[in-house]
């Protein structure tokens, strides 16, 4: 009987101790042993074998994570990684090499951003940045050396979309790996795989914990393309803590009924903003006015827990705006149960110039909100008195 990926997302379950328990059982030990000095030897002499050795190699409790999201996403098979970073950084250094090109929408997160344009450069790695409010230029920016397309739909902060099936389809043309962060939307709302993505990538620390709690990321895939990366985060370091994926396994029973709730509060949120005089703009992917509303209605379920707007009043009005919320969170993070407002330009990507901050699609006033399960009136009436406050 094949299970609907909500049933999934609750029973799948990988491992039974002989204690009969019901819920999932967290193996936290850093090794494990061997009946025999044979069998040890040949757990060494074959590193694709289904044994585990170290939790550094592979863990019961980690598997069972990356069971349960590479069924959630459609994909063979996983990669659980310490941080979402580390699941970004370990992609790009499995498939990327000297003299090689990456092409990535300039619109990606800040430490992406970062490591494309700082890091792969000093190991001879070129880039070039595309617009994805502009996608007829993408095919144009392949060279003969580009190997990997990177982009994040919806991207943060800015939301913007891209359609993954046209992607896809100039990728296989130029025999380039489409690599998809799908962060903002979680399995729940989109599986770019469906639209022709070869690896998709996940800061778990985001929705997919989903209460703030651990840090966390995972790359699904195709096996052949699993197989190099898992000898990578085995061999350098960056793998997912037990603990972790065990708080993560057992978040993803609650995703598609929290995602659900993010996504009708951020709609309704966002429905009440929309032509306040206070803003120039609200974005949300399910709003009507969203530029590539059409692309999302295509590719998400529903509209994801994450709005922007822009306040009128620039960078003062931000801080103000911020200084004057009673309950929403000053925060970092998104995803969480709690909403969470962050002010990019004067906070996360304040050391930016002002044309780096325009190419990833931060204005001055732009807020982005991580809407959270709170009742939705109460989540309003913060941002509309905060509002109220910077006129
Ligand atoms: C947070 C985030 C990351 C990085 O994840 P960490 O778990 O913080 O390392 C990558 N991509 C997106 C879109 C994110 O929001």
């Amino acid at each position: 009987m094949t299970q609907h990926n909500e049933t999934k997302a609750v029973r799948l379950q990988t491992r039974k101790t002989g204690e009969k328990e019901h819920s999932t059982p967290l193996f936290l030990t850093s090794s494990f042993t061997y009946d025999s000095a044979e069998d040890m030897a040949a757990a060494f002499a074959d590193d694709t074998l289904d044994v585990n050795i170290y939790s550094r190699f592979s863990n019961p409790t980690t598997d069972e994570f990356i069971a349960k999201i590479a069924a959630l996403e459609g994909a063979e098979d996983g990669v659980a990684t310490a941080t979402g970073m580390a699941a970004v950084f370990g992609t790009f250094m499995t498939f990327l090499s000297q003299g090689d090109h990456i092409l990535s929408s300039s619109a990606v997160f800040g430490s992406t951003h970062t490591i494309i344009t700082k890091y792969l450069p000093k190991w001879g790695i070129d880039y070039s940045y595309f617009d994805m409010n502009d996608p007829s230029t993408v095919e144009s920016l392949i060279k003969p050396e580009t190997k990997l397309l990177y982009v994040e739909t919806p991207s943060n902060p800015g939301l913007d979309i891209i359609d993954l099936e046209f992607l896809s389809g100039i990728c296989k043309k130029h025999h380039v790996l489409l690599v998809v962060d799908n962060c903002f939307a979680t399995p729940a709302v989109q599986q770019p795989i469906k639209f022709g993505a070869d690896l998709v990538i996940h800061s778990a620390t985001k929705f997919i914990d989903g209460q703030g709690r651990v840090l966390g990321g995972v790359v699904v895939g195709r096996e052949e393309l699993i197989k190099p990366l898992y000898l990578f985060i085995r061999n350098t370091g960056p793998s997912m803590s037990p603990f972790n994926a065990w708080v993560l396994t057992k978040s993803l029973e609650t995703l598609f009924i929290r995602m659900d709730r993010h996504a009708a509060s951020a709609l309704q949120v966002a429905q009440k903003l929309e032509g306040h005089p206070a803003l120039s703009m609200v974005k949300y992917p399910f709003l009507p006015s969203h530029p590539q509303h059409d692309i999302a209605r295509k590719m998400m379920s529903n509209g994801g827990g994450i709005i922007t707007f822009d306040l009128k009043g620039g960078i003062e009005s931000g801080r103000k705006f911020l200084n004057s919320l009673q309950m929403l969170s000053m925060t970092n993070n998104l995803g969480d149960s709690r909403t969470i407002a962050s002010h990019p330009a004067s906070t996360t990507h304040s050391k930016l110039t002002v044309e780096e901050r325009n190419a990833v699609g931060i204005t001055p006033g732009l807020v982005r909100v991580s809407i959270g399960l709170e009742h939705p009136d109460d989540i309003l009436s913060d941002i509309l008195q905060a509002l109220e406050k910077i006129q």
